[in-house]
């Protein structure tokens, strides 16, 4: 069977790019409020799709006219099962920013067609990887010994902020095991825990399983479910309420409080478990509360055995930025920054709100030793002169695949592009059109804002009505939020308060319903914002009353 030659790639490869160029010139109408054809949030149920595609592949070739039957199936059968992630009037979640840069970058990569596991398998690959976290390393003012060319410290693309998560906690339990095991050879009584493999607690000897220490993660309540997600694939944890993962309640800001967190690592050194990791998180996937990196810091020093005797680092702190990470590009945000020269590792995804279409997690450690040594396994098979010589990075060491995409392409592609200058504008136009959001809210009788906005989410529901109770209200939202998606022409998501805002000033949101407005994908012009509040306006009117 001969290969698609290289004239019809030519054609189809056009081809391609109108359909995607097609697609997103599709997802703005331009009426201002809803945009596309096509409705924001998928309307089509279980099975749609499953029902159109045949149960078995193809056994023959595709022949004469496959192209065309290709390219009306996605037409037909992929693209009304889609929600539209680009269109401008996405505000759920997080946003997922792709740019035509970005795409190209990707489909360079693709066309490439290279693996960048080793230094030596692709030269390329890993250099300009190194060099652009220097660049966004420098760009976002993190200290110096996050650069490749400092004696420990250097950054990687991971694919998503979960698997920097992971990374983060494998890298910080190498450095507890070797610190425990440093530990008991100048402490000739605990030798006795040899039979276990020499590791243990830092407190009194109290051992899990076959005598592994008992780690402990602590984040705040309102962290990512990628932190207690990570524990449980690290065998740390054995579900998300596992009490080797601390949730630490937040304060009327969302932010971990860090008088409950030294009780806990407190109460843990105490009873000899080992506190592991902490992870803080700048931008929280519910309300983008920020917590207090610099203050937690100063906070986990007060406590004995979050260092080594030595005064060396033993447990890790981790900032997960994944979404808000981008601010730190911008001066006027410096303040989410604080602390950051005093952590162990950080992650933000510029697949979320810098343009990179997903995806793309940058990832820096100032100690890059305990995160290669806790992934490195150097088979004959993988032995080459450059790895050897200790010269080179070897990305496959920095997380758990082995193969690795040319991601740096695309991150490349979009700061030649755009320039910092550029990206920061950009954030700055979605900070500015959330604010204007945030005032329309404001100003009408009909809802209340329920979080503080931090950059680009507004979080509110419909005002309350009297007599109403709470169970009402939070039915009345829901309603609200299902058929403004049902609606087709924005796409919005739930969000749960805070339940420890109860007994404090935000007593009457604690652990309510809101709807949560992100204003961060590629295409959004205030024109949109303000459609998609007038629509949620008449929806209201329509739904609630
Ligand atoms: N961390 C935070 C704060 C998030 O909001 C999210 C997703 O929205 C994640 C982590 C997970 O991101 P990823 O899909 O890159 O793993």
């Amino acid at each position: 069977m001969p290969h698609m030659s290289a004239d019809q790639f030519r054609a189809l490869g056009a081809r391609m790019l109108e359909t995607i160029t097609g697609y997103w010139e599709g997802l703005d109408a331009g009426d201002g409020a809803g945009g596309g054809r096509l409705p924001v949030m998928c309307d089509k149920g279980p099975g749609w799709v499953l029902g159109q595609l045949p149960e078995r592949a193809p056994e023959e070739p595709g022949g004469a006219g496959e192209w065309d039957a290709i390219f009306a199936d996605v037409e037909k059968l992929i693209v009304p099962a889609l929600t539209h992630w680009q269109s401008p009037n996405f505000y759920s979640f997080f946003p997922c920013n792709g740019s035509y840069p970005a795409i190209l970058g990707e489909l360079l990569s693709a066309g490439l067609g290279v693996n960048g596991m080793l230094w030596a398998t692709s030269p390329a690959a890993t250099e300009l990887e190194t060099r652009l976290l220097d660049w966004m390393a420098k760009a976002m003012g993190l200290s110096d010994e996050f650069l490749s060319t400092s004696a420990n410290g250097g950054g990687c693309i991971q694919a998503t902020a979960s698997e920097s998560t992971l990374a983060a906690l494998l890298a910080a339990r190498q450095r507890a095991r070797a610190k425990g095991a440093e530990e008991e050879e100048g402490n000739s009584p605990r030798r006795a825990t040899e039979g276990h493999g020499g590791r243990q607690g830092w407190g009194e000897e109290k051992g899990r399983g076959r005598g592994a220490p008992e780690y402990v993660v602590y984040a705040s309540t309102q962290a990512h479910s990628s932190v207690a997600k990570a524990a449980m694939i690290a065998g740390i944890a054995e579900g998300p309420e596992d009490p080797h993962i601390w949730l630490v309640p937040v304060d009327a800001s969302g932010a971990m409080r860090e008088d409950e967190l030294v009780r806990m690592v407190r109460e843990d050194v105490t009873a000899g478990r080992v506190p592991l990791m902490v992870c803080a998180t700048v931008g929280t996937t519910g309300i983008t509360a920020i917590d207090r990196v610099d203050r937690i810091a100063a906070a986990l020093e007060s406590v004995p055995g979050w260092r080594g005797a030595d005064g060396s680092a033993r447990g890790w702190l981790h900032v997960d930025a994944a979404h808000a990470g981008a601010l730190w590009l911008c001066e006027e945000f410096a303040h989410l920054r604080a602390g950051l020269e005093r952590v162990d590792s950080i992650c933000f995804n510029p697949h979320k709100w810098m343009l990179t279409t997903f995806d793309c997690d940058l990832f820096w450690t100032r100690d890059r030793r305990s995160l290669v040594t806790s992934m490195s396994i150097n088979p004959a098979y993988l032995k080459n002169e450059a790895s050897e010589s200790g010269a080179v990075f070897d990305y496959r060491d920095w997380h758990v695949p082995l193969g690795r995409r040319f991601r740096a392409l695309k991150l490349w592609f979009v700061l030649r592009h755009y320039g910092l200058e550029g990206i920061r504008a950009y954030l700055r136009e979605h900070v500015r059109l959330a604010a204007l959001l945030e005032r329309w809210v404001a100003e009408d009788g009909a809802f209340e804002l329920c979080a503080a906005r931090t950059m680009n989410l507004v979080v509110f529901r419909p005002r309350g009505k009297a007599g109403e109770d709470e169970a009402a209200q939070d039915a009345r939202t829901k309603d609200l939020m299902d058929a403004v998606n049902r609606g087709g022409r924005l796409f919005v998501s739930p969000v749960v308060l805070p339940r420890e805002w109860k007994g404090t000033e935000r007593d009457q949101l604690a652990g309510r319903l809101a709807i949560r407005m992100c204003v961060g994908a590629t295409l959004v012009e205030e024109r949109h914002v303000h459609g998609a509040w007038e629509e949620i306006r008449r929806v209201a009117r329509e739904v609630t009353n």
